[in-house]
Order: structure tokens, then C-alpha cells, then sequence
């Protein structure tokens, strides 16, 4: 029997981070040395973002995209040469329905990809399907999909999701270096929600919710999160922990399985 493997949540932040010495990197270097060995990661990347379908990236060796600018010239060496995993891909299909897929041969591992899977596996090796946030589904639907991706974890796969619960590029320079109230209100608030188990906290906000607002802002940094969520079974733990701020970047990450993962 294949050994259950976790949902992840994994904040990015700035490309910066996966060529920069810092406590999130180690952090996820030591879990991924825990993580039994997966057959295969599935990862939902907030910068691959589609419109009406599912995208899943599809061929024996997706390209690594530099989708970022302004940036030493280090980063743009950095490489994810993983395998695809065109069998992965039609198990996805038949979980989640053949209309809504489109097998994606053009776009390949962006920043959101590699910016956690290389600092989690430290190498690439696993073949790897990145998949987009479909922007034309709404919370609920990110989360039902979420849960019918579920299985794919007792089969070998884990379920990487890569974001930030915070990000507001807008607010980023002005903050850095502070801890707003609103971002501490909004990290608390997600982190009792995401402890409890509370989905309707994750995915209703009131209009006037300021902190929600800012914290979310163009929201395809904060829906990833539903993906590692909504992709929890029963008998599982829930460990948050990279859970750092600064300003309006939040670096929080959070595990559904096996806790002793991260002691
Ligand atoms: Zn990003």
C-alpha cells in the first residue's frame, strides 16, 4: 500500500527566496527530507492562472519560465528540468471531468512551481504537473475541486499549492519592515479558520472586510490555499508553520497528514 501522502500549502514570496539563504527555505528543505519519497507532485501555482478550464501542463519536459523581471541575473540560471507526467494528467481528467481540462503543451514550471518545489525536494527529479487556477469558479468551486484531487494523495502523489496567504504588491513597499494591524488581524483570523477546519471562513468575506481586502487583494496568490484545504481527508493533522510577515507579504504555509513531518 502506497503511504498517504500530505497537502501542502506553501507561501513563495519573492523569487528572491529560492536563491536566498532564509528560515522558510530550511524549513521546507527539512520537510521535504522527512516527506516519504512522492511519486509524483501535483502543484497549483498562483502565477498560472486560466479562464473557463482547467490547465494541466502536459509533454516529457515542461520548460522552466523566468516569469519575473528585474532580477539578478542568478535567478534567471535557475532551472526545474522535472519530468511531466501525462498519466498523472489523465487520472486528473477523470477525477474532475474531461470538459474541464485543457492539457496545456505551451506553458511549463513558473516561479510559483519551482519557487517551493526546488527548496522542498532540492532537486527535480519528481515528475511534476502544474496545474492553473481556473479564475472562472468561484471559492466554493476551487474547494470542491480541491476535494475530488484528494485521492491522488493514497496514490503516490502530493499535493503542493503555492501562494501567499497575504500578498499586496500595491502595499509591499510602504509595509516592509511593519506588522499592519490589518495583515495580523487577517493571519489570525485564517490561521483559527484553517486550525478548525472552518471552510466558511476561508472562502466568505463582508464587503466592508478591510483586512481581507488588502490581504487578499487580486486573490491568485490567496487561492492556492483552497487547494491544499479543500484536498484534506479524515485523520488528518493540520500544522501551520512558516507562518512569518512582513508588511503586506505573509510567508504562512500550512500541512494536512502527518504532522511529525515538520518536528
Ligand atoms: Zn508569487
Amino acid at each position: 500500500m502506497t503511504q498517504r501522502l500530505p497537502a501542502l500549502f506553501l507561501g513563495h514570496g519573492s523569487p528572491m527566496t529560492i536563491i536566498t539563504d532564509n528560515p522558510e527555505l530550511r524549513a521546507m528543505g527539512a520537510l521535504g527530507k522527512r516527506l516519504p519519497r512522492p511519486r509524483a507532485v501535483l502543484c497549483i501555482s498562483a502565477h498560472y492562472e486560466s479562464r473557463g478550464r482547467i490547465h494541466l501542463t502536459t509533454g516529457a519536459h515542461p520548460k522552466t519560465i523566468h516569469d519575473f523581471r528585474g532580477f539578478p541575473e542568478e535567478l534567471y540560471r535557475v532551472q526545474y528540468p522535472a519530468p511531466g507526467d501525462d498519466a498523472l494528467v489523465d487520472r486528473i481528467a477523470g477525477l474532475l471531468g474531461e470538459d474541464r481540462i485543457h492539457r496545456d503543451s505551451e506553458w511549463g514550471f513558473d516561479h510559483g512551481v519551482y519557487g517551493v518545489l526546488l527548496p522542498l525536494l532540492g532537486h527535480a527529479e519528481t515528475p511534476t504537473v502544474a496545474m492553473s487556477l481556473d479564475r472562472a469558479l468561484g471559492p466554493e468551486q476551487h474547494l470542491a475541486t480541491a476535494r475530488a484531487l484528494a485521492p491522488l494523495r493514497d496514490e503516490g502523489v502530493v499535493i503542493v499549492a503555492s501562494g501567499n496567504v497575504i500578498h499586496n504588491l500595491a502595499l509591499l513597499r510602504q509595509s516592509q519592515g511593519t506588522q499592519p494591524g490589518w495583515a495580523l488581524d487577517f493571519r489570525a483570523r485564517i490561521n483559527a479558520a484553517l486550525r478548525a477546519g472552518n471552510d466558511t471562513a476561508l472562502t466568505t468575506f463582508a464587503a466592508d472586510d478591510r483586512p481581507a481586502a488588502n490581504a487578499i487583494n487580486s486573490a491568485e496568490h490567496y487561492l492556492p490555499l483552497l487547494y491544499a484545504a479543500g484536498a484534506r481527508l479524515p485523520g488528518d493533522e493540520v500544522a501551520i508553520f512558516n507562518d512569518t510577515l512582513d508588511g503586506a507579504l505573509s510567508m504562512t504555509s500550512v500541512l494536512y497528514g502527518d504532522t511529525t513531518l515538520l518536528a
